[in-house]
């Protein structure tokens, strides 16, 4: 398994921002936190802190709450013409292109994602999808509906629906994948009109503030986005429970997301939760392997398989299960491990040295569950949190590494002995998630079958995790509630409201 150590130089821009003074963002002022506490921002790639960022507390939560309401209730976000919105949008959008650097390289020192990632993906992606809902700001319609003959004489009636904004979101990040999901939360709720309060996760703040900054420049009025590093279990439980706050869109666990759940109902907030997975991988025996297992590489170890979408579970049909093993312990050592900012690197270190232990567990349990260790799983000598890319073959439906969501690089195989599509879907739905999924076959009506039997939010055919703006992100079952990006993203900010006219 080949290993890089080396550590490019970063850009003198990236530095200037990463080793500036760090504040939280409240009412379009820079400021710091009453308790003094802070976060300490880590390199995952040598376990050294980067930047101190301050943590929200409740004073903070408070002020910035109070801020987006002002800015919702009194300011000019909710009434401002949409076009000027989406102006605003687009301006932050250009903004974002011309520090791509900037946020290619913090994303890599606040997660480990490797630059192949974080280059080519997350600020284009931010980019674009700013892009995306400044699109949509300009087209939020209500409808002018049918009516039946008033039963007064005399009295004619005219009914039609407004979509207004919800009002003020409060926003809760994880560390994966934090600019993408940033800009996935606020793209959608300010083209609404609604005003923010974000809390992104207390390992990978700087992304947020970067867009912050920028959201500064573009010329957003006071109070209308806010930035509140924090811990979870202050910042981010405030925020849940706050009476001022109307909406929450949480994306995280699935054990956090039943705790917002309990904080929100106090004020009956309007939730949206984007939570764990554990997304079965099908290959049959007609697919074509040569496409099937470089695909199971790359995105059963896409971000250190530190995502939401991996797919953890593979199901494998008899007759391919021996040589789909074998290619996918191959895949698995050919994977280049090192620092993200490493451009040969293409697995990273694991976010923390916490997420480290907790996977290395999991590869414990697999083994002391009976599971066949095929390839990796131990942790690398040397700093920061490495970990070669474990394959587990001979998986079963009871042991922990099958059920459990892992958030880590360690893939499970299981043996599919059967050639009932029923009992296929069936084993792919045993979980008590649904957020992805993959069938991989080369016959349309298995296909269509299993991927219409499959209850998760995003299916694939001959391939897998949907990444596309247009669609939506969520799942069915214990995955969440809602979905994330495209129309529907837009529609968790809006309320409507039935107007009636009697004339
Ligand atoms: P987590 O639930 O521990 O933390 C997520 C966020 O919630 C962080 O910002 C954290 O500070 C905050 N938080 C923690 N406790 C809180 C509390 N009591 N009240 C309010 N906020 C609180 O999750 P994590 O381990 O950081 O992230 C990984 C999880 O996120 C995985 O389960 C993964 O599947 C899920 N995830 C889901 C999606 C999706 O779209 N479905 C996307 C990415 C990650």
């Amino acid at each position: 398994m080949p290993e890089v150590i080396d550590i490019p130089e970063i850009a003198a821009a990236t530095r200037s921002f990463i080793g500036s003074e760090h504040k939280l963002l409240i009412n379009g002022e820079w400021v710091s936190n009453v308790a003094g506490d802070s976060l300490a921002v880590i390199d995952p790639a040598t376990g050294e802190q980067i930047a101190a960022v301050p943590a929200a507390g409740e004073a903070e939560v408070n002020s910035a709450v109070a801020a987006a309401r002002a800015a919702f209730d009194k300011g000019p976000w909710r009434t401002m013409g949409a076009t000027a919105r989406a102006e605003l949008l687009l301006k932050w959008a250009d903004l974002v292109e011309q520090h791509h650097q900037q946020f290619a390289e913090t994303e890599v020192l606040c997660t480990g994602m490797p630059m192949s990632v974080a280059g080519a993906v997350a600020p284009i992606i931010a980019r674009d999808w700013l892009r995306y809902y400044a699109g949509w700001a300009t087209k939020i319609a209500g409808q002018t509906l049918a009516q039946d003959p008033y039963p007064v004489p005399g009295v004619e009636r005219f009914l039609m629906t407004r979509k207004e904004p919800v009002g003020v979101a409060a926003q809760i990040v994880p560390w994966n994948f934090p600019l993408g999901m940033t800009v996935m939360k606020l793209g959608p709720a300010l083209a609404a009109g609604c005003t923010v309060v974000l809390k992104p996760d207390e390992h990978t703040p700087l992304s947020a503030l970067l867009l912050g900054r920028l959201a500064c420049e573009a010329g957003f009025p006071p109070g209308v986005i806010n930035i509140i590093p924090g811990h979870g279990h202050v910042a981010g439980a405030a925020l849940a429970a706050h009476p001022d706050v109307d909406k929450i869109s949480f994306t995280g666990s699935t054990e956090v997301g039943k705790k917002i759940i309990d904080a929100a109902k106090g004020n009956l907030k309007k939730v949206t939760l984007e939570l764990g997975g554990k997304s079965p991988f099908i290959v049959m025996p007609d697919a074509d392997l040569s496409k099937t297992i470089p695909m199971a590489v790359q995105q059963g170890y896409f971000l250190q398989s530190q995502n939401c979408v991996c797919p953890s579970r593979m199901l494998v049909h008899k007759n391919v299960y021996d040589q789909f093993v074998e290619g996918l312990a191959a895949g698995a050592d050919s994977l280049i491990i090192g620092p993200g900012l490493n451009p040969a690197t293409t697995l990273g270190p694991l976010v923390s040295a916490q997420q480290l232990q907790r996977v290395q567990s999991y590869v414990q349990s697999g083994i002391k569950e009976g599971a066949e260790l095929i390839t990796g799983g131990d942790e690398l000598d040397r700093p920061g949190n490495f970990m070669r890319p474990a394959v587990f073959a001979g998986a079963h439906r009871d042991m922990k590494i099958v059920r459990e969501e892992i958030f880590g690089p360690v893939l499970s195989v299981i043996k599919l002995d059967t050639d009932d599509i029923d009992e296929i879907v069936h084993q792919a739905n045993d979980t008590e998630y649904g957020l992805n999924g993959s069938v991989w076959t080369e016959n349309i009506g298995t296909a269509m079958r299993i991927s219409a039997g499959i209850r998760s939010g995003i299916v694939g055919i001959n391939a897998h995790t949907m990444s596309d703006i247009n669609g939506g992100l969520g799942g069915y079952k214990q995955s969440g509630w809602g979905r994330e990006m495209g129309e529907e993203s837009l529609h968790a900010y809006l309320e409507t409201k039935t107007i009636m006219m009697h004339y």
